[in-house]
């Protein structure tokens, strides 16, 4: 057969599976409909309080986000009796189907612009009328395509909801949707082999003479079939890999959607699983995120009541350890925890089930601090297929060990697919064997398949391909499979697996570090307030410790981490119930602090107690009310402190040990320091001298302890204007062209001293850049180095990027980067196309670079994304893309970062201690403090205390402590109550050793980087 003729072959075959798909569904009849049209969703048990209008199709029942229910009725042609009947509904959004008992059923939806092959429109009324029966049921419809607001970008092409295109009910030839199937697969199949080959050509003349055996009648599709039926029924190789394909849908918890559309989701995508179980025995679907399966049991019990019998039955399979598939650029180490603490202590709570995989296929990055705390939070193995997206570099590897920054490993398998919405389909499945890396070694890997991100998971014909493809020459082995089994059997494998060493930074989605600034600074704050608000409840006796509140908050805060919620990859609707939430998040801890100081304090109105919970002396000012303005301040020991007015109140200058609480006492009244007449733009103290121009540039930078001008030659504190117009993905990209435009520079309206005194002095600059308004106040503390550029941004941008850049004289091949738990050290140079790629990294309180004689950091308060080139050290502040948020990021912002030039390398350093301050200031407390923190840092160093709070299961106080410095560490912790640690794991689990507290101390030594956590008995 020559090239031609095999080609028009193909074709013939590929046109006549087209015209197939709408041959199954024949001789229809219409159904009845009324429709009952709300703004908000409506549950099952109020759907009768509305009143319904006659509903039928050509109709538009409502718009973008409203719902409706449908009640639809019908009633079978008698001359249908024994025929199989099927429904066709595309209501103009997403289905969700219920019984009449209103559990859901099964769930549909409507076509989507960005993917037209995932609608799903067809379901089984039954496979044997009996003539003449009545169809009665209600549908409930979110008026919204399955990828939500399905707008796309620079067009007005979106998913038309409230179109009530298709209301049928008809007759079904199985037969003929059975013909379909074997065809996608052989099709598919024909398009991996060689064109010439034997195969090929046999394979392309079956599906030729079934075509013709079909002879345009469906009532021919059985015949049809026996001519493809040899062809399937060919098996695999001897020499073929085999695939553990699991049942996947992947729910994004909010994106181009509410969360509150989620909840929904979840309910048509488990049932419809549950659907498929019934229908196929050998079927197995999994689904991740413990939020997910606590939305259905709140909105769906009876649902949620039948996914527990799938997971006994063991073909329904629990996965992934985090509360939600989490970002893991951007949280803290504590929130990294607390994803694992709330999400297997949900699944072992609700069913019994040690969920051993992290399951996290779509998130933008991994955090080298992640293989401790995942084997930590007692998961074995790691998931993930993101990495195949990068951009420059093709990852080595797709099974390894991922080895984190303090040297735990983890066993890690990226399916090799590049993908987890396959359809089992030859084409994917081959393309997975040839790129499979290990498939010299390794007998298989894994596929994830079903429709995903909006939700859906596996229709019947992809398990149908799946069947087919189970044993077939030239596709590797299918079979269904749980992924812990899986990864079990690769387990076995350990000892012949590569490794990789530190973070699995994605080279893309750069900007999502940045994105959203505002989500990203309440996600910061909130962090830092719900770790302090436990230190200090943990004062209180078991019975007074608020957990419950506690425990609510912090999902809250957990589930707006997803990894689309906090990279800012989501549309408006998400962010305002986002940033309610974090402002309900703060506002919650500040209520349970003032009721805990209720308990701890006594009442003076002369006094104040400090609470410094950081495991770091607080030498900053700190900020007490305008009534103790002019007034004498002294500490406990009767020491006078010294004191400046602020704009709202007054500033103190104490020295705060760690984790330690100080009264303050009101006394007489003083004179207020005379303000300085200096109007010189300089700020100086013993330590240090800064420069400024007019511009609020930084031109002098002289650390007076090293002798040394940290930004000789260049100005520093360039506050940057770029155009940042990525090619694609325009929330999330931050192209490495962006450079190629010279940037607009911000200018100097005007510059004034703000404060003098003998506690801090300001500088305040007022510039525009762009079209935006920047006013900062630049502090520097009498104690400190550290210069505070507390920013406030009125941001009118669209496509531009604002950033600071600080150009040092530090010669650094190598920057510290502080991340979850730890630090990273990420090179400055661009040698290797992986340098180049990392133009953009995420970090968190700090960067620093330094040399043997001394160094630089650049500190944050709510900032995550640095470009580390030579000397220079450059933060991102501010964004603004137009898509999927078209608003994203306008209005005013406040932030600040800070610039720290030392002494030493980073450890010698007050870096880590300036970034702790910066973040986390004292709580101040109304009253006299008659308390002690139950656990405190009293020496060593290196170590930090990092968590107090009370025990998930008992009324024991668990402590929480971390190595900082990257070497061994030892300290003595002193405590106030208990008798001896027991040392647990991160989900308080397990219980490890004992360590005796004696004369109320522990002197403990940490690994570098370890994390131990203790139960205080
Ligand atoms: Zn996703």
């Amino acid at each position: 057969m020559n090239e031609k003729e095999f080609q028009i072959y193909r074709e013939r075959a590929e046109g006549f599976l087209e015209r197939l798909k709408n041959e199954f569904f024949y001789e229809t009849v219409d159904l009845q409909a009324e429709v009952f049209h709300s703004v908000d969703p409506v549950p099952w048990a109020k759907r009768l309080e509305g009143s319904y209008v006659p509903a039928a199709e050509g109709d538009c029942w409502g718009g973008l986000w409203e719902s409706a229910w449908f009640h639809i009725t019908g009633k079978v042609p008698e001359a249908w009796a024994g025929e199989p009947v099927w429904f066709k509904l595309e209501l103009g959004g997403e289905i969700l189907i219920f019984d009449d008992g209103g559990v859901p059923f099964c769930g549909l939806t409507n076509t989507s612009v960005f993917a037209a092959n995932y609608r799903k429109n067809l379901l089984e009324f039954t496979p044997k009328a009996r003539g003449g029966e009545t169809v009665d049921f209600y549908a409930e419809v979110g008026g919204n395509g399955l990828l939500g607001d399905e707008i796309t970008p620079g067009t007005d092409w979106r998913c038309e909801v409230g179109d009530i295109r298709h209301l049928k009910m008809g007759r079904f030839n199985v037969e003929a949707w059975n013909l379909a199937n074997d065809f996608e697969v052989l099709l598919s199949l024909l398009r991996t082999l060689p064109e010439k080959s034997y195969r090929a050509v046999q394979l392309n003349m079956a599906l030729n003479e079934a075509v013709s055996a079909y002879a345009d009648d469906p009532a021919n599709a059985a015949a049809a079939r026996s001519c493809v039926a040899p062809q399937l029924a060919m098996r695999a190789t001897d020499s073929a890999l085999s695939t553990a394909a699991v049942g996947h849908a992947h729910i994004d918890t909010g994106w181009l959607w509410p969360v509150r559309e989620t909840i929904r989701k979840c309910a048509r995508t488990f049932s419809s699983q549950l659907y498929n179980l019934e229908r196929y025995p050998d079927y197995v679907f999994g689904a991740s995120q413990p939020q997910l399966y606590a939305f259905v049991k709140e909105h769906y019990p009876e649902l949620y009541a039948k996914i527990r019998e799938a997971v006994k039955s063991g073909r329904w399979e629990l996965q992934g350890g985090m509360w939600v598939e989490a970002d893991c650029n951007i949280i803290s180490g504590e929130s990294m925890v607390r994803q694992f603490l709330a999400g297997k202590n949900f699944y072992m709570d609700e069913f019994g089930m040690d969920v051993r995989n992290l399951w996290l296929p779509d998130v933008f990055g991994y955090s080298a601090a992640m293989p401790q705390i995942i084997r930590k939070a007692g998961c074995d193995w790691f998931l993930t297929q993101k990495i195949s997206w990068s951009q420059f570099n093709k990852f080595p590897y797709h099974t390894f060990h991922w080895r984190g920054i303090d040297g735990t490993e983890v066993l890690t398998h990226f399916p090799p697919e590049d993908n987890y919405n396959s359809a089992l389909k030859p084409e994917q499945l081959n393309y997975a064997v040839n790129n499979f890396n290990e498939n010299y070694f390794l007998p298989e890997f894994i596929t994830l398949f079903g429709v995903g991100d909006g939700g859906g998971g596996p229709r019947p014909e992809h398990i149908e391909h799946g069947l087919r493809t189970a044993d077939l020459e030239g596709c590797p082995r299918v079979r269904f499979d749980r992924a812990d089994a899986f990864f079990a059997r690769l387990a076995e494998h350990a000892g012949e697996l590569p490794e990789w060493a530190g973070e699995l930074y994605l080279e893309l989605h750069r900007g999502t570090l940045t994105t959203q600034a505002r989500t990203k600074r309440n996600n910061r704050k909130c962090e830092q307030m719900l770790a302090q608000t436990e230190f200090i409840c943990s004062v209180l006796l078991a019975a007074d410790y608020p957990a419950e509140t506690l425990d609510r908050l912090w999902k809250v805060l957990l589930i707006n981490q997803f990894h689309d919620i906090i990279p800012g990859s989501s549309i408006r609707k998400v962010y305002e119930v986002t940033e309610a939430e974090h402002a309900m998040i703060l506002a919650e801890c500040e209520n349970l602090v003032r009721s805990a100081a209720a308990k701890l304090t006594a009442p003076d109105g002369d006094a104040l107690t400090v609470v410094n919970t950081l495991s770091y002396d607080y030498t900053g000012a700190v900020a007490l009310p305008e009534e103790w303005a002019s007034r004498r301040i002294t500490d406990g020991a009767g020491r006078e402190l010294l004191t400046q007015a602020g704009e709202n109140g007054v500033w103190v200058l104490g020295e705060f040990p760690p984790q330690s609480v100080t009264t303050l006492y009101r006394g007489e009244a003083v004179e207020a320091f005379p303000p300085e007449a200096d109007n010189s733009l300089v700020l100086e103290n013993d330590l240090v001298r800064y420069e400024f121009d007019a511009d609020a540039r930084l031109v002098a930078a002289f650390d007076k302890t090293t002798g040394r001008d940290v930004v000789a030659g260049a100005a520093a504190n360039l506050l940057a204007l770029y155009v940042d117009q990525p090619n694609k993905w325009d929330a999330w990209d931050v192209d490495f062209t962006y450079v190629d435009t010279p940037p607009a520079y911000a200018k100097g309206v005007k510059a004034f001293r703000s404060e003098s005194g003998p506690v801090r002095q300001a500088l305040t600059f007022e510039l525009t850049v762009g079209r935006s308004a920047i006013r900062q106040q630049v502090v520097l503390t009498e104690n400190s180095k550290r210069l505070d550029f507390n920013t406030e941004v009125d941001w009118k941008e669209r496509h531009r990027m604002l950033r600071v850049a600080f150009p040092t004289t530090v010669r650094a091949e190598e920057a510290y980067c502080d991340i979850q738990y730890g630090f990273v050290r990420r090179t400055t140079a661009r040698n290797t196309s992986w340098d180049f790629a990392r133009f953009e990294v995420a970090a968190h309180r700090y960067v620093d670079i330094s040399d043997a004689c001394g160094g630089a950091a650049l500190l944050n308060d709510s900032k995550y994304g640095y470009r580390l080139d030579a000397g220079t050290l450059d933060l991102n502040l501010l964004r603004s893309p137009t898509y999927p948020d078209s608003e994203a990021d306008q209005g005013t912002h406040f932030f600040t970062y800070s610039f720290l030039p030392h002494a030493g390398g980073l450890c010698g350093s007050e870096v880590m201690q300036e970034a702790a301050c910066l973040n986390r200031a004292p709580a101040v407390l109304p009253g006299k403090g008659t308390f002690a923190l139950p656990c405190r840092v009293a020496g060593g160093e290196g170590v930090s205390l990092e968590v107090v709070k009370k025990a998930e299961k008992s009324d024991a106080l668990v402590i929480r402590v971390v190595e900082t410095d990257g070497r061994r560490s030892t300290a003595v912790l002193d405590f106030a109550r208990g008798t001896k640690l027991v040392e647990t794991n991160l989900l308080e689990w397990t219980e490890e050793g004992e360590l005796p507290i004696v004369d109320g101390s522990v002197e403990l030594t940490l690994r570098p980087f370890e994390i131990r956590t203790f139960l205080v008995r």
